[in-house]
């Protein structure tokens, strides 16, 4: 596997970070398998991030600043997995530094000594959002077996705006007839943290002519529509902000800072 392609990618608009290559968590839904991850690899160089970052601002792909592109962590393995916790944040505070806005999407806990140092390097609100994953509670044992038991992941929404950074509520992807089962909770969730929440589409590696192309890291994939999916947007949106991706945040966040 040509790992030097995933590590870095995307375009001008979004970059993706990856700081180590595949994940245990053995999720039933994950893409990864399907576009050929099963390895996983861990003792990425930090130097080869950077020097592939550097290249891509010198030539105009990575653009520096707010409105520059948006940083996106994690979207070939768990950025928070111990084995390469150390080299994200050091990514995140490298990034946070270039004033761009940067996104994680998680399962695991993070510590609040980390919550904390990553906040005080904030250069403006909302600089880092953090997306806690969660397409399913009462059966993720079964179908999140390896990840970190889901009522520890919660305790990440403690954060939300307590540290100049919204904590999101990530639900993607909507599984059929089994997300929509966990309404209740993630109802309760929402009131108890005032959360705003990401309701996703399943992303497809064949979607054929049907449903729309997302870029992820260097793969294009296909959403396709899904009743239930459109259902729990309409259902949570009674109750909080609800979006559809997570860019769609930052997009709010930009349009709120141009007021
Ligand atoms: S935690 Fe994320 S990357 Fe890991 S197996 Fe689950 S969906 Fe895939």
């Amino acid at each position: 596997m040509n790992i030097g392609n995933l590590l870095v990618s995307g375009h001008q608009d979004r970059l993706f970070i990856n700081t180590g290559i595949g994940c245990e968590g053995g999720c039933q839904y994950c893409y990864l398998p399907k576009i050929g991850i099963g390895e996983v690899i861990r003792n990425v160089d930090k130097a080869v991030i950077i020097e592939e970052v550097e290249k891509r601002e010198k030539n105009g792909e990575f653009i520096k600043g707010a409105q520059g592109t948006i940083v996106s962590f994690g979207c070939f393995t768990e950025c928070w997995d111990k084995s390469i916790r150390k080299l994200t944040l050091e990514m995140l505070l490298y990034f946070l530094s270039k004033g761009n806005y940067i996104q994680i999407s998680t399962k695991k806990f993070i510590g609040q000594k980390e919550i904390e140092l990553l906040c005080s390097h904030l250069m403006f609100r909302n600089q880092l959002t953090i997306n806690v994953s969660m397409p399913v509670y009462y059966d993720a044992k079964q179908i999140e077996p390896n990840t970190e038991d889901v009522n520890k992941r919660i305790e990440n929404f403690k954060y939300n705006k307590q540290y100049g950074m919204d904590v999101i509520l990530y639900i993607k992807p909507v599984l059929e007839d089994i997300t929509i089962g966990s309404l209740d909770v993630y109802r309760q969730l929402i009131q108890r943290y005032d959360l705003s929440v990401v309701v996703g589409k399943y992303l497809h590696v064949d979607g054929g002519k049907e449903g729309c192309v997302q870029v992820v890291g260097n793969q294009e994939m296909w959403q396709k529509e899904s009743r239930q999916q459109r259902e729990l947007v309409e259902i949570l949106r009674k109750t909080t902000k609800v979006y559809e991706s997570s860019v769609q945040i930052i997009e709010e966040y930009r349009r709120k800072m141009g007021e």
